[in-house]
């Protein structure tokens, strides 16, 4: 048996027709950019996050870089955020010239630490970027209360949370702004690159969707410097047939989770680490990502037997080499460090079958055994 991390072609067949006709009307109406599917995708996807803007923008990663501008942060502004996430967090704080400020994770959740954030909070800081890791949301109640103390901004990194919940709460409604990305292999994914922000905030929102068109308002006059990152109307047309089914996938990724936690657990107990959802999170499981001591021979094996699996991520941002002049070195952030060593993806998707889950299972008991 083969059994792939992810596979879309089993929902790109199910959604076909819809998406053909879906990307025919724009092609046919020759509307391609900021026309009213974006417009539609924008509105329900903030109201789906419990806030009233939602501005589309070209990925997840500039995102984060345009809510970052907007809210005022820049050169000389510090902005901490936690090293044990993909590189597009920290590589958008310095693209909007700010310096990356990191902090460790709870090694429960992935997540920033947040009794670890005051500490790393100077006259400098502007904002916090918690990141909402494999799908569940970072200790919030904390993190806004040490914001508001501060007077920090929030910019919450959900590329891969949509859906997700805290207390009650949707990704964006406790943050000042929520980032999602819509990249292929997110939960929402497009049949490209997309991103959306979305925020409560109207003033922000304003700036934001100026920032996205070269800081151009009215048309041709530049107050601000902006760049060329639109959500382009061809995926926000098939991001609109897919949104619906969201909800529906959230469940069935949730469904598979548990699974693999209880065929995990009654065979293997303590052996492996399996994922916690915090009383209080809706996690929606991005990935199901369970912690090996012995990863790296685990995925080889693993891989000989068909079963392909992820380390997101194998090297924390703090010693990433293009971060080098931050003066971070290894051991700064022990728990980001164990778990980049630790760290492994099982395959996951909402049409995952049980006997592939059985499968993946069997052999990491295997595994144990040689
Ligand atoms: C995917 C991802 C991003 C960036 O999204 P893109 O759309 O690929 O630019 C940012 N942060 C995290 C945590 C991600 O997983």
């Amino acid at each position: 048996m083969k059994v792939p991390m992810l596979d879309l072609s089993e929902q790109y067949q199910e959604l076909k027709s819809e998406v053909l006709a879906a990307l025919d009307e724009v092609m046919s109406s020759s509307r391609f950019i900021l026309g009213d599917h974006v417009k539609k995708l924008e509105t329900d996807v903030a109201t789906y996050s419990n806030v009233k803007h939602g501005i589309g923008c070209g990925n997840g990663s500039d995102a984060i870089h345009i809510a970052l501008q907007a809210a005022g942060v820049g050169p000389g502004d510090e902005v901490i955020t936690t090293p044990f996430t993909f590189f597009a967090t920290g590589g958008a704080v310095a693209r909007a010239g700010a310096k990356p400020v990191y902090v460790d994770i709870d090694p429960v959740t992935f997540n920033i630490d947040p009794s670890k954030i005051e500490a790393a909070i100077t006259p400098n800081t502007k904002a916090i970027i918690p990141v909402h890791l494999y799908g569940q949301m970072a200790d919030m109640d904390p993190i806004v209360e040490i914001a508001k103390k501060h007077n920090l901004v929030i910019v919450e990194d959900a590329a891969q949370a949509i859906g997700a919940k805290y207390k009650g709460k949707s990704v964006g409604e406790l943050g000042t702004a929520a980032t999602y990305s819509f990249f292929p292999t997110k939960n929402l994914g497009a049949y490209g690159d997309g991103g959306m922000i979305v925020t409560n905030d109207d003033e922000l929102a304003e700036k934001m969707s100026v920032i996205r068109v070269h800081g151009s308002k009215p048309k041709y006059y530049h107050h601000v410097l902006g760049y060329n990152s639109r959500l382009d109307e061809l995926q926000a047309a098939v991001l609109n047939v897919k949104f619906p089914h969201l909800d529906k996938w959230s469940t069935l990724r949730r469904e598979k989770a548990e699974t693999y936690t209880r065929l995990l657990n009654e065979a293997l107990g303590e052996k492996v680490v399996t994922p916690v959802e915090v009383e209080g999170n809706y996690h929606v499981f991005h990935q199901y990502t369970i912690r090996v001591p012995q990863r790296d021979e685990l995925q080889k094996y693993l891989n000989e037997q068909g079963v392909q699996t992820m380390v997101y991520y194998p090297l924390p941002l703090h010693v990433q080499p293009v971060f080098k002049d931050l003066g971070y070195k290894e051991g700064d952030f022990p728990e980001s460090e164990k778990a980049a060593n630790e760290a492994i993806s099982l395959p996951m998707f909402p049409e995952l079958k049980q006997e592939q889950q059985e499968y993946v299972v069997s052999k990491i008991v295997e595994f144990f055994k040689k």
